[in-house]
């Protein structure tokens, strides 16, 4: 992306190749570009991200990141999914927002315990910081803004 040293540097999936690009989060406003095939890193939206990306891309991020966890037939995950959307669109460049389908990444849901979805995980310098589980908009909105500010 650029050869200068990135200050907050994550690595995240382009959505059109799929190729892993790395994207300083704090030139985000200037619209970044996948080195791969020219289209738009997409960073004010939630990125999928799949097991093999889990460390790379949450762990290793240069942000906080909010890992939604959640599944396709869960009912109360589709209530979560709009309000986490806004948190990606309200905070880009301060904030990564992930998603991970636990039932394809079942080894990272392990790993964090993850035992009811939704759970919201924040992220922060590669260690959980704090998780929210169910639907609690008050609770998560409040630790958001104090990681992102
Ligand atoms: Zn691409």
């Amino acid at each position: 992306m650029t050869t200068t040293e990135a200050k907050s540097p994550v690595t995240i999936r382009c959505v059109f190749c799929d190729k892993l690009n790395r994207v300083d989060m704090t030139r985000a406003a200037s619209r970044p570009t996948c080195g791969e095939c020219g289209k738009p890193m997409l960073l004010d939206r939630p990125v999928k991200v799949a097991q093999d990306d889990f460390d790379k891309t949450v762990l290793g991020a240069g942000v906080p990141v909010l890992v939604d966890f959640y599944a396709d037939w869960c009912g109360p995950c589709r209530m979560v999914a709009p309000f986490v959307d806004e948190i990606a669109q309200k905070n880009v460049g301060r904030m990564l927002v992930a998603k991970v389908d636990t039932d394809r990444a079942p080894d990272v849901a392990m790993r964090y315990g993850i035992r009811s979805i939704p759970t919201l995980i924040v992220f922060q310098n590669g260690a959980e910081l704090e998780r929210s589980v169910g639907f609690e908009p008050e609770r998560v909105k409040a630790l958001v803004q104090r990681v992102a500010g």
